[in-house]
């Protein structure tokens, strides 16, 4: 009998494939993929939802894929429909190009975003807790009005951790976020029992230790996170310079405003956007960070 389940682990050659709604408690059955697979080169990927069967010794086999409804590149993880970008209020400085960045991607592969702002014990006291709280009002001020939910957090202290405890259920979500920002921290306090690594900014490029380790999907009890901290990217597919436009929401929706079709809301007379930006209905650093993206997409075209 064929059943239906997630992959939850992908390692040597095998997937550890749990069966939908199963209890948390109930351990995923080691499998193999059927040979028809790599005669379409095709492979399984953590977070896929697969029709499968057992075999021998407790064993299974993947026969189907089931349909993706996203495709993560990098960490190489599917199906994922929440992002939580996190972002340490200060240690590392709040970094709104990169902020804006994820959510770019994020708009383009059409999943759900919470931004996290971590480490909120920083806003309280401490030598940075002014800069902290000036970057925690900046994150409030800037993306709550266009519609984007903002968790503020302390590992440290346990503050927000139940509230995103809760967001998560009945999601296959992922945490994005430069090194050090205290993801792994956040997913220790997440996830009873699990005690990834933590460890502060390795170095001026700001890379983690554990960037090349396998994805793994914890189950958090009602729904599961990707256990991803070392990857400080989100990669999906790639970008069109023509879609920047319509991944920055509040430029989204006052596009079909502006006069010209196609308008790139950069020189443009009589554009909607440009128009918002000069009433300050638009934040600067918004549309700032969205002339340098477009800049740095025609820069890439340029060069290949
Ligand atoms: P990651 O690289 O994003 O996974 O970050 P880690 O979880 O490894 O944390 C980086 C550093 O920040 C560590 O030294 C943590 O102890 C520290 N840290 C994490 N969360 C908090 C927090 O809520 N408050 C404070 N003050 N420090 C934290
Ligand atoms: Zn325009």
């Amino acid at each position: 009998t064929e059943l239906t389940g997630r992959i939850v682990k992908a390692l040597s050659g095998y997937y550890y494939v749990r069966p939908l709604d199963a209890a948390s408690d109930v351990a995923p059955i080691q499998c193999r993929a059927r040979g028809i697979f790599k005669k379409r080169g095709e492979s399984p990927l953590v977070g896929d939802v697969v029709a499968y069967e057992e075999t021998e010794n407790g064993e299974g086999a993947v026969n189907r894929i089931l349909p993706r409804s996203s495709e993560l590149i990098r960490p190489p993880v599917v199906n994922i429909d929440l992002a939580v970008l996190v972002f340490s209020v200060t240690e590392p400085a709040l970094n709104l190009q990169l902020l804006d960045k994820f959510l770019v991607h994020i708009e383009h592969a059409g999943i759900q975003a919470v931004l996290c702002l971590s480490k909120q014990d920083l806003a309280e006291d401490g030598e940075d807790s002014e800069e902290a709280r000036t970057a925690m009002s900046d994150v409030l001020r800037i993306y709550q009005p266009i519609g984007y939910e903002v968790l503020v957090t302390s590992s440290r202290q346990g503050e927000g951790t139940p509230a995103l405890s809760e967001r998560l259920q009945g999601h296959l979500a992922v945490f994005a976020g430069q090194s050090g920002v205290g993801k792994s921290s956040l997913l220790n306090a997440l996830v009873p029992g699990l005690t990834l690594e933590t460890n502060a900014i390795s170095s001026r490029l700001g890379r983690g230790k554990h960037t090349t380790r396998h994805v793994e999907l914890v189950d958090i009890g009602g729904g599961y996170v990707a256990d991803t901290p070392g990857f400080s990217q989100l990669d999906f597919a790639e970008l069109g310079i023509e879609e920047l436009g319509t991944c920055f929401r509040e430029m989204r929706e006052l596009s079909s405003g502006c006069k010209f079709r196609g308008c790139t809301h950069i020189h443009e007379p009589e554009c909607a956007v440009l128009e918002a930006l000069e009433r300050g209905e638009i934040a600067p650093s918004r549309h700032s960070n969205y002339v340098l993206f477009m800049e740095e997409m025609k820069e890439k075209k340029r060069r290949y």
